[in-house]
């Protein structure tokens, strides 16, 4: 009982900073979220292009892949039996659509930025982050042997001075510079041209960009941000996650194959955890070829992001997004979960996000939206706001 009591007393200050977190049941059905019986239209979803709640789709692909070709779990890594027939085809229609470059596939985005990022460091390694990179991407730089210093959130003039005065530093043979292109919590994005163009500057460098809220989403064919400013050949290390608008499990690396073989020798959480269900990467695969399609959608969810940036906006709250992402920042914790809580209560899913999951007193509201929703149902939730 002792050695209890001292997690429950840092749990009782959690619950006393309004910091507590706890899971919350729900059923879902299309953009409708059920909590407690309530039904609400859900804007914390990841479901960025609606396909994981279509299930239309789900019956398609279902129908086109035999009871024998359903695997539910691959067994093993892939370096020893679980290397199925799904994975070699879906890097491979991968590689087909980002240019020819090598891809490799990873259990989670999660597992992807802890494994990666240590694979490729040493004591010679200087990793310069965003101060505003994901907690998987932290946890990655931890494990490493880089050093590792952070700059200022998306100011690039800042990473340059950082540049200037380490490139010369004969301690360090590489820099990887990591960020992300869309910010998970401020939903604004990295400048990738300018980006790249300090790359081009420094011959020491290599960059990770981490797509996560971008893949399905932006460019074309919903390659991300790095096809939307065509610089998906600059990018050293191009990652992102299924788990998103691709409405499945996983993560991707985009790399040269030197890259991919030497992960593939090296890299830990790759190496010693059982490879993903076959059917999931079955899954995958038509989710990626489908969504390719899907410009529609994707302009459709650029209008309604354009059109919440400006009300939030408008009605006085600080608003960096550029994307589906739109925080309403409100400072302290707990008014953010009132707000939250009366959001709910009028019929629409918004969750807070606090501390430490973003930075002291900029608790928010985290609206995502997805190309399911209508331009009437944002005329809505902003009064509300
Ligand atoms: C969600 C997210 C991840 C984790 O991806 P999973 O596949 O859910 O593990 C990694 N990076 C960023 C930026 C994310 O937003």
């Amino acid at each position: 009982m002792k050695l209890l009591e001292h997690y429950t007393k840092q749990l009782e200050q959690l619950r006393q900073q309004g910091n507590f977190r706890q899971f919350t049941a729900n059923r879902q059905q299309g953009r409708i979220i059920e909590i407690a019986g309530q039904h609400m239209l859900n804007l914390s979803s990841n479901d960025y292009l609606g396909l994981a709640a279509d299930l239309e789709l789900r019956q398609v692909f279902f129908d086109q892949c035999p009871l024998e070709q359903r695997w539910l779990s691959s067994s093993s890594s892939r370096l020893l039996t679980g290397n199925f027939p799904e994975y070699e085809q879906l890097e491979a229609c991968m590689s087909q659509a980002f240019d020819g470059r090598a891809v490799l596939l990873f259990n989670s985005g999660y597992h992807m930025n802890i494994g990666i990022l240590p694979a490729l460091s040493d004591g010679k390694t200087l990793i310069l982050a965003d101060k505003l990179v994901h907690a998987s991407m932290i946890d990655g730089i931890r494990l490493s042997s880089a050093k590792y210093l952070r700059y200022r959130h998306n100011d690039l003039n800042h990473l340059q001075q950082l540049l200037q005065k380490y490139h010369a530093d004969d301690t360090y043979e590489r820099i990887i510079v990591v960020t992300e292109s869309i910010f998970s919590m401020d939903g604004d994005e990295t400048d990738l041209n300018q980006l790249v163009s300090l790359k081009r500057q420094f011959a020491k460098v290599m960059l990770y960009v981490d797509e996560a809220h971008a893949i399905g989403v932006r460019g074309a064919r919903g390659l991300g941000c790095a096809e939307q400013y065509a610089v998906i050949n600059q990018i050293d290390f191009l990652v992102g996650t299924f788990g998103k608008a691709l409405a499945s499990v996983g993560g991707y690396l985009v790399c040269e194959p030197v890259i991919r073989e030497y992960l593939i020798n090296s890299m830990r959480p790759l190496i010693f955890s059982t490879a993903l269900p076959p059917l999931s990467i079955a899954w995958t695969r038509f989710v990626f070829e489908h969504m390719q399609k899907m410009q529609k959608q994707r302009d459709h969810l650029v209008n309604l992001s354009h059109h919440l940036q400006h009300k939030v906006q408008s009605l006085g709250f600080c608003c960096p997004s550029s994307s589906h992402i739109v925080p309403v920042i409100i400072g302290d914790s707990q008014p953010a979960v009132d707000k939250a809580n009366y959001l709910q209560a009028q019929g629409f899913y918004i969750m807070p996000v606090r501390p430490p999951t973003v930075p002291a007193n900029s608790a928010r509201l985290r609206i995502s939206l997805t190309s399911q929703i209508q331009p009437e149902e944002i005329e809505q939730l902003v009064a509300l706001l």
